[in-house]
């Protein structure tokens, strides 16, 4: 593994060295083979994962620290934020040549802990890992773990004492928007070479741009439509979609109360704390506009004074593409998944005919799907009250499919519509079993989610396929983690 450390080459102000603390009496949890060979680790740092991850090996060239960043909390400035019980460890670069950061998470206090305890519970952790894999292989992008460890003689006070763990956690960008809120806020005159070192690092072909900084604030707000597509494509709700959880790259970060869509509810809300149902999935792509127009603010400095009306006017019009950009993606990827020909209005709108049905019927999203894919209208057509407006939504879209190439649009659906998703009830039973010492079901959902398209009879189990009956209560997940 090569260590090549750009955060660290910027102003001592943005972050504050130190190292791991490691967990007592420390147990492997799971750990994830085949990212470790695409980060280019050696057999010998393979083999000793236990101890890198807790932090008794220190990899040579890394250089842990703790990153300051400020950011808005449900809709409020919350102030100076920062990594309260995470650490860059340092960034490599993977088979491709492409920079990786790798960051611990649970790593004990930090200057930016604030009232927290550094550490991070078995279950947040179990959490993560599985959700950062699962959502890699359904091709959203996303943080991803190369595995995590976990200590019974540390318990951490949440709702209950539970189990401590630390997760090392790879993404290609630990950058948020809250670090720019952060600067104006307290160091505005680190703004410009910050900036200029987040486009030489994640976009360097806007420097060949005539307005490099424009063209910067474009990449990032297409990046974000993109990712919110496949969000919503997925039925995935973040849960927590503050500033400060969101990065220049555009890739998922910072996974809390998260949820898998089962039963089609957009205006569900995963998280408990949300009270105001402010991050339901269905306001997903407009919060996310509403974060990138609080970044776009903090990049209005860059500007000379007498260019700062122009400037804002134009930083203006790169927002108004989100809305285009991610209806693009959005309306492709649903049209890819109804498996009707793509750039076409009326696909879309049977596209979002098929999900008004699920809604009205609370159908479960993904297996609904699927059951589309593999032309099994009777499943679907079974579950329905309203079985005329089943019938008049088939008929339109036999009519769109006729004289297309089928077996060209059934192989692209095959390849968007998941068989397995991380519902909240397998997770939940994932994380009581580790909880007991038996990591099998980890391991079982690890195995399982890195093929979300493929069938696999011999790995899966009946609940995997559905959500809990009606009279079961949804799994409650709170903030604390
Ligand atoms: P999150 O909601 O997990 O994105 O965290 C928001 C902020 O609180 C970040 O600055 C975290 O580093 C910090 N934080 C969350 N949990 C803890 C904890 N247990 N100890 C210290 N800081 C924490
Ligand atoms: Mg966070």
């Amino acid at each position: 593994m090569q260590f090549d450390n750009r955060y660290a080459t910027l102003s001592s102000k943005l972050f504050h060295r130190q190292s791991i603390n490691s967990l007592p009496d420390v147990q492997g949890g799971h750990f994830n083979p085949v990212l470790a060979q695409q980060l280019q680790w050696s057999v010998a740092e393979q083999d000793d994962w236990i101890n890198i991850i807790n932090g008794n090996t220190q990899l040579k060239g890394s250089d842990p620290l703790a990153m300051v960043y400020a950011g808005h909390q449900f809709g409020q400035w919350a102030g100076q934020l920062g990594d309260g019980r995470g650490l860059l460890l340092g960034q490599i670069r993977d088979v491709s040549g492409k920079l990786i950061d790798l960051h611990i998470k649970g790593a004990g206090l930090t200057p930016y802990s604030r009232m927290g305890d550094g550490r991070a519970v078995l279950r947040s952790v179990i959490r993560e890992y599985l959700a950062g894999h699962a959502l890699q292989h359904l091709h959203v992008p996303s943080s991803n773990a190369i595995g995590f460890v976990y200590s019974h003689a540390l318990q951490i006070q949440r709702e209950h004492k539970e189990p401590a763990a630390m997760l090392l956690r790879t993404s290609d960008c630990h950058i948020r928007l809250g670090h720019f809120e952060w600067i104006n806020q307290y160091q505005p005159e680190l703004l410009t070479e910050f900036t200029t070192h987040c486009i030489q690092n994640y976009y360097p072909q806007c420097l060949q741009h005539a307005e490099p900084v424009l063209a910067f604030a474009g990449q990032v707000i297409d990046r974000t439509a993109y990712m919110i597509a496949q969000w919503q494509l997925t039925g995935f709700a973040h849960g927590v979609m503050n500033t400060d959880n969101f990065n220049i790259t555009g890739s998922t970060l910072d996974f809390g109360p998260y949820g898998f869509m089962e039963r089609f509810r957009p205006n569900w809300i995963n998280n408990h704390s949300d009270g105001q149902g402010r991050y339901t999935y269905q306001n997903q792509p407009s919060i996310a506009h509403w974060n990138l127009w609080i970044w776009l603010n903090n990049l209005i400095p860059l500007a000379k004074s007498e260019q700062k009306e122009a400037f804002k006017q134009e930083l203006a019009k790169q927002l108004e593409q989100y809305e285009q950009n991610f209806l693009h993606y959005y309306s492709s990827g649903l049209c890819k998944k109804m498996g009707l020909p793509v750039d076409n209005e009326q696909s879309f709108q049977c596209g979002l005919q098929f999900l008004k049905i699920l809604q009205a019927e609370q159908l479960d999203y993904t297996t609904s799907f699927r059951q589309l894919s593999s032309h099994q209208y009777t499943a679907i057509r079974d579950q329905c009250l309203d079985i005329r407006t089943f019938d008049d939504f088939l008929t339109t879209y036999h009519q769109l499919r006729e004289n297309q190439q089928q077996s060209i649009l059934d192989m692209d659906m095959q390849q968007h519509n998941p068989i397995y998703i991380l519902r909240n009830h397998m997770a939940q039973r994932a994380i009581e079993r580790a909880e007991q010492g038996d990591l099998s079901e980890v391991d079982r959902l690890f195995k399982l989610l890195s093929q979300p398209y493929t069938k696999q009879a011999d790995l899966e189990i009946t609940e995997d396929l559905a959500p809990l009956s009606n009279d079961v209560p949804d799994v409650m997940v709170s903030c604390s983690s």
